[in-house]
């Protein structure tokens, strides 16, 4: 028999939520620059862009009219309107990237998660980081210089709405150590990837793999 190829798999959609502040950037961050075969969903958003991002990496930012087109002309696989902006997941990158076997990373809130749910379940898979404790979180926000005092207080509240959403979620990391969490979201990608049902040629490499046996033992 031929060396044994790597079995085509459809790509997986990996969800990461969090409060602003848990360490969810940082994580995701550290996964697109170590694992292979992982794409970032980039945003669609109408909030205004923070100085240290860059138009079409982090987020394309767009106006509320262009969005409020997208949305209507079904071009969002979800949207959400989050610390009172929209944010939203253009379809054509992810259904292309999941058909070409790659991976895509998507850093989305709740309500973004139980939408691709409700349309895509089989591809989901979730993961919501938590902080430590409260204080730390509310360390961690006052830390980014870039935010102004009541947007910190604007996100502690979303915090307190967005928690209470982790029972919705696959996986849970508490997010104590970085390392160590990093370690465990690279744990859950690489054991989701090994799943069964993403891999439908795996049928025709086990025919094959009981017919040569057949004809050895024969
Ligand atoms: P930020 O303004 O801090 O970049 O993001 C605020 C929140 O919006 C974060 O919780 C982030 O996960 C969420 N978010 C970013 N992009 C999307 C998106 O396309 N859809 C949804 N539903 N949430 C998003």
């Amino acid at each position: 028999m031929n060396a044994v190829p790597e079995i085509a798999r459809r790509g997986i959609m990996l969800v990461v939520s969090s409060p602003s502040g848990a360490g969810k950037t940082t994580l995701t961050r550290n996964l697109l620059e170590q694992e292979e075969n992982v794409g970032l969903s980039i945003s669609v958003t109408t909030r205004a862009r923070r100085a240290s991002e860059i138009d079409g990496i982090h987020y394309r930012f767009i106006t509320k009219r262009r969005f409020e087109a997208m949305r209507d002309g079904d071009e969002l696989l979800e949207w959400a309107e989050v610390h009172g902006n929209y944010y939203g997941t253009p379809r054509e990158p992810v259904e292309t990237a999941l058909g070409a076997g790659r991976d895509m990373l998507f850093d989305i809130d709740w309500q973004g998660t139980q939408q691709l749910y409700a349309k895509m379940r089989t591809d989901v898979v979730s993961v919501f980081v938590l902080p430590p404790s409260a204080a730390e979180l509310r360390t961690r926000l006052e830390r980014r210089a870039e935010d102004s005092g009541e947007v910190i207080t604007r996100r502690l509240r979303n915090a307190a709405e967005e928690i209470p959403h982790w029972n919705e979620y696959d996986y849970v990391l508490v997010n104590r150590d970085l390392d160590k969490s990093f370690t465990r979201l690279r744990a859950i990608l690489t054991a989701e990837r090994l799943k069964r049902v993403l891999k439908p040629n795996l049928h025709s490499f086990v025919a094959e793999l009981l017919a040569d046996l057949r004809k050895i033992d024969g």
